[in-house]
């Protein structure tokens, strides 16, 4: 670049920026087709009791397939869907689709399991989102029962609102998950007020107990959780040792790499084939 161009504003660093921001402007624009174009697909993470490893549950995690692109992260793309508010029309999607691909197992006979589906901000303060979780529960039969949502910390930001929302969710039988607990600003004294099922560990700090397995924040989201009758999920397990400590401290639940990634709807199927992984009636009931 010429000396010139950086009289005009022109720079390798802009240069370079702008690279970013073309890279984010064709995301947005291939966003808005995505849904129609069948590009995304659903991959589920088993969740498991700490221990017996059996499955009790799976999170549905979004997969989106570009012609040109490739793979893109949901880590890119779902913070361009909350900034254009597409993520209200592509959480629609996700939650339907994970409820009609659950009910469809229930139906061929694999023991029936509870979804998580993650819903952004955004989606949870939309108006229709109530109304939109009712119709998608009617339109798949699925029982609400086997319906969980993660919701973010950030919900905090309006309790009000936040509080009415998540009462009409509990009434009509579905659970609420509070993910990526420990990394936002929950007001302890709310989080006691609201109709919340379960706290969701946050990987960093199960990291944390490869350094120090005695690690105090780690013991005190888990007693919090504990006193606060909720249930406990630690994520992003990926060692032997991580998974030991969490039981010592006394979370019972846990996602991660250890027991399986997120696979896609045909692997998860084959994981349910196996019925030494499936949790007996009895353990699913007491760890929901
Ligand atoms: P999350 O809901 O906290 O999901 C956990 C993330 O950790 C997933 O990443 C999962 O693949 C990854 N993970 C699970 N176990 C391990 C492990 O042992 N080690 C490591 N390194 N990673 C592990 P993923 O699928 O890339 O999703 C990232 C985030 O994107 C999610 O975090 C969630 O916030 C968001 N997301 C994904 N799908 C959806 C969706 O349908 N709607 C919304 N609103 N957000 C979504
Ligand atoms: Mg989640
Ligand atoms: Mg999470
Ligand atoms: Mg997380």
């Amino acid at each position: 670049l010429s000396k010139e161009n950086g009289k005009n504003g022109y720079s390798f660093f802009n240069v370079e920026l702008s690279q970013e921001k073309i890279r984010k402007m064709t995301i947005e624009n291939a966003l808005k087709k995505a849904v129609q174009k069948n590009q995304f697909i659903l991959y589920y993470q088993p969740k498991v009791v700490l221990g017996t490893r059996k499955i009790i549950g799976m999170e549905a995690l979004l997969r989106w397939q570009h012609p040109e692109l490739g793979w893109i992260s949901p880590v890119e793309f779902i913070p361009v869907a909350e900034e254009t508010g597409q993520i209200v029309a592509i959480g629609e999607w996700v939650l339907e689709e994970a409820c009609r691909q659950n009910k469809q197992w229930q139906d061929a006979g694999y023991p029936p399991l509870s979804v998580s589906v993650n819903v952004s901000v955004l989606q949870f303060k939309h108006g229709k989102f109530l109304d939109t979780v009712e119709q998608v529960l009617k339109k798949t039969g699925l029982d609400t029962r086997y319906l969980e949502l993660e919701i973010t910390e950030s919900i905090m930001q309006n309790i009000k609102e936040s509080k009415r929302i998540l009462i009409s969710l509990q009434q009509m039988g579905i659970k609420i998950s509070i993910d990526d607990f420990g990394t936002g600003y929950s007001s302890l004294n709310v989080l006691q007020k609201l109709p919340i099922d379960t706290l969701k560990i946050d990987k960093s700090f199960v990291d944390e107990l490869d350094i120090d397995a005695m690690n105090p924040m780690v013991k005190a989201i888990i007693d919090l959780g504990l006193n606060l009758d909720m249930i406990l999920v630690a994520e992003g397990i990926e060692s032997e040792n991580q998974m030991k400590v969490l039981i010592e401290h006394g979370c019972t639940i846990g996602q991660g790499y250890l027991f399986s990634k997120p696979v896609t709807p045909e692997d998860f199927e084959e994981l349910m084939k196996i019925p030494e992984l499936m949790a007996d009636k009895i353990e699913q009931g007491t760890a929901r």
